[in-house]
């Protein structure tokens, strides 16, 4: 595994695989280390990007420290939706870091550019980022070197600045020109993709960082499938997933755990639900056959049927029937978070951050 010269971050945007290029320019060999979390990466596109760019790429699961991340509140806040750009930066060097020797490496490569985003790319962020991360002396930002301050692998010779960008802002155009000189066979977009960034996922994420006792990768996984609906009904919150369509109800089978409550109809063609259950807050019968109740409603054919309809609740050890009428207003009045409701409350909780 040793032998190279520089780890990169590597999103599989187009900024991360010119930083790479620039520096193989200089006949520096790179170790590309792809992060994937529940919100970004694609497992599935590391041995496409090997084999279209020739790249040496690694993945590095940085699912349960994003998770900490999100519940434990990021430092530097979130940006226009639940994206901690700054404290995930800041995360992912210093898994590079961690890293560095494994590879033989010695040094950093970003694909950050100076003025690109709001919140984890301006001058000072990108200076605090070096500083809580302690890679002062190791990160370069090829695309960004000559507006920014040397850094030691610089100085040290490690890599030619004079060979270095100096780009700077949300322009594409000096990025295209650079994607024509390395003949790259396709253009990506500029950026991997962040789940984070997008309101509707915001949406989806808020209540488990909320409500879920230290919510796990394994949580925000389970977030990512089907519709997602909250009860603060009784001793609630509770939770439960409803899939729209087949894709849904697989991607909720996989993320199930043991403990969670499984709905399934017994009669009628229709959804899985999963309701997870915490350990400390199992979910109590009458809660367990309103939801029922629920997921049946969106069973159309069951939804239409003039009596009862079956409902089976599978729990760790033993399966529960409950016969419903299918409906959507029900006691535990189970609704979806909208997103102003969510920017609301990270408004407060940034206000809170910034008062601490
Ligand atoms: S956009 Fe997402 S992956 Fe990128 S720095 Fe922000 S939170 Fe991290």
């Amino acid at each position: 595994m040793s032998g190279y010269d520089a780890v990169a971050l590597f999103s599989g945007g187009l900024d991360s695989i010119l930083a790479v290029r620039l520096v193989e320019e200089q006949g520096l060999k790179v170790q590309c280390l792809h992060f994937v979390s529940p919100f970004f990466g694609d497992v599935r596109q590391v041995s496409v990007w090997r084999e279209r760019f020739g790249l040496d790429i690694d993945t590095v699961d940085v699912g349960e420290g994003m998770a900490r991340l999100l519940a434990q509140r990021p430092a530097y806040g979130f940006g226009k939706a639940l994206n901690p750009c700054v404290d995930c930066k800041i995360l992912m060097l210093r898994e590079a870091k961690a890293r560095m020797a494994s590879y033989g490496a010695r040094c950093i490569i970003s694909g950050e550019v100076l003025g690109q985003r709001p919140m984890s790319q301006r001058r000072d962020a990108l200076h605090v980022i070096l500083r809580d991360a302690g890679v002062k002396d190791i990160l370069v930002r090829p695309l960004s070197a000559k507006l920014l301050p040397e850094s030691d692998a610089e100085r040290r010779g490690v890599i030619e600045r004079e060979k270095l960008c100096g780009i700077w802002g949300r322009g594409r155009k000096e990025q295209l020109a650079l994607a024509e000189r390395f003949a790259l066979p396709v253009i990506p977009p500029p950026a991997g993709g962040c789940k984070l960034t997008e309101r509707e996922n915001a949406r989806r994420y808020w209540p488990v960082i909320v409500h879920a006792p230290n919510p796990a990768a394994a949580e925000f996984r389970l977030a990512n499938s089907g519709r997602q609906f909250w009860s603060n009904a009784g001793e609630g919150p509770y939770w439960l997933c409803v899939g729209r369509q087949q894709s849904d109800n697989e991607r909720l089978m996989r993320n199930a755990v043991p403990g969670d409550a499984l709905f399934k109809l017994a009669d009628f063609p229709g959804p899985l639900a999963v309701g997870r259950q915490f350990c400390d807050r199992r979910w109590p019968e009458d809660v367990l056959r309103d939801a029922a109740s629920f997921v049946a409603s969106f069973s159309p054919k069951a939804a239409l049927h003039s009596g009862l309809v079956q409902v089976l609740a599978k729990l760790e050890r033993h399966t529960l029937a409950f016969s419903v009428r299918p409906a959507r207003e029900t006691p535990c009045a189970w609704g979806e978070r909208s997103w102003e409701a969510v920017r609301e409350e990270l408004r407060a909780a940034e206000q809170e951050r910034q008062k601490r």
